[in-house]
């Protein structure tokens, strides 16, 4: 079933380049092949972590374009840092997603420009692809949804990229807000940074009259690893990343198509990693396409050990999403959240009709996965700060004088 090809030369050369850095400098073989690349150690988040800052530069460091971090949950950053060349690879990888940007697109970057390189991949690969970018930022202060809505509604912006949920958010918001989306000139959005259900993908393409949403699925570490084509598969980009499929507990190969990803990109220059633990379970797809790739799909599944017990079951939340939001057309499901109780699972729903939200969700949760499940409707302020849908306000600038009857104002002009 595991069939992934084992590029030799573009290996080697990886490997190569990588013993380089600090990090990997005496670590690896030289010359690497199939059976001495099968006893190169993993690399994980805390060797990275441990890495921090450059440990891994392999080139002089006036060769960085950009450096960047991401946000982990734990005390210490990691550190990513790419050259010119390393973003020519990713941004034209990326731009195989099935979205085809072309000079008449107007994107909407709506992910985070600090320190990680989501905003990033986008901004740039949109330039290259010749279209237009709004960057818009992350969720804050200066960017309540009001404002989103408003570019949405006034400017012809064809694409927007940013992470599901967002998608859902901008929808609820216009309900709120009264705002027609089928009036908006948007044609798809691309999404990435959360593991999505064909479910809640299907609710957000619904809630958005059907347009599309195209995924895309990576790292701050590795850039883009696979992106989904016009027929609806999220391909890995195999010819630029060497991909393993392994047991998560054991490391051997995985037996069947489920299991965690490493990856090794074939063409780094600044930060080469070499066998790169995802950390994520998945499920690889081998199976041929119409869109002609011949790199299988890819199916996220969640964060390894993330899942929750239950009586008899271990809980993901993606398959828990994917139960949920089946029913959402029928009782105007927008959010959900759960949790462990009394091993049983409880669950809050906010839903345009909560009585019959609650019926059918329970079924479905029921029947899907089988176990005890609780469900309350509560209101959409329990899932979305009634501030997010205010007026925009104004961008504040730090001021030091101030009229005669002015309050005095802090620093803090965020
Ligand atoms: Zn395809």
């Amino acid at each position: 079933v595991n069939t992934l090809s084992f590029p030799q030369k573009e290996l080697a050369e990886a490997v190569a380049r990588a013993g380089r850095s600090d990090a990997y400098r005496g670590r690896l073989p030289s010359n690497v092949d199939e059976s001495s690349f099968e006893r190169v150690p993993f690399t994980t988040k805390d060797d990275l972590r441990a890495a921090y800052p450059f440990g891994l530069l392999a080139v002089p460091q006036s060769e960085i374009a950009t450096y960047h971090e991401s946000s982990g949950t734990t005390g210490k950053p990691i550190s990513s840092y790419f050259s010119n060349a390393d973003w020519e690879d990713i941004h034209t990888r990326f731009n195989r997603n099935g979205v085809a940007l072309s000079p008449n697109d107007l994107v909407l970057v709506k992910t985070p420009y600090a320190l990680v390189t989501t905003a990033h991949q986008m901004h740039g690969a949109a330039l290259r692809a010749g279209a237009s970018v709004v960057p818009a930022d992350n969720r804050s202060h200066n960017m309540p949804y009001a404002r989103v809505l408003r570019l949405l509604r006034d400017l012809p912006i064809t694409v927007a990229w940013c992470m599901p949920t967002e998608a859902l958010l901008w929808a609820y918001a216009a309900n709120r807000l009264k705002i027609d989306l089928a009036a908006v000139k948007l044609r798809a959005f691309v999404v990435a940074g959360e593991a999505l259900s064909p479910a809640k993908k299907n609710r957000i393409s619904r809630l958005w009259s059907g347009r599309r949403v195209f995924e895309d699925y990576g790292s701050t570490e590795t850039g883009s690893l696979a992106g989904e084509c016009v027929r609806g598969r999220v391909h890995l980009w195999s010819d630029r990343v060497h991909f393993e499929l392994r047991d998560p507990e054991t490391l051997e190969p995985a037996r069947g198509n489920r299991g965690e990803l490493v990856v090794t990109p074939l063409f780094r220059q600044a930060m080469p990693l070499v066998r790169y633990r995802m950390e994520d379970e998945v499920e690889l797809d081998h199976a041929p396409c119409d869109c002609g790739s011949a790199s299988p799909s890819v199916r996220v599944l969640g964060r390894n050990g993330s899942a929750h017990r239950i009586g008899e079951r271990e809980v993901n939340s993606l398959e828990l999403d994917d139960a949920i939001y089946s029913a959402a057309e029928e009782c105007g499901l927008w959010f959900w959240r759960g949790r462990k109780r009394n091993d049983a699972l409880e669950v809050e729903i906010h839903a345009e009709h909560p009585r019959l939200a609650e019926r059918f969700v329970s079924q479905r949760v029921r029947d899907r996965l089988g176990i005890p499940v609780s469900i309350r409707s509560v209101g959409g302020e329990a899932f979305v700060p009634e501030s997010l849908f205010r007026a925009e306000a104004p961008m504040q600038k730090p001021r030091f004088l101030f009229g005669e009857n002015e309050e005095f104002k802090s620093l803090d002009y965020a």
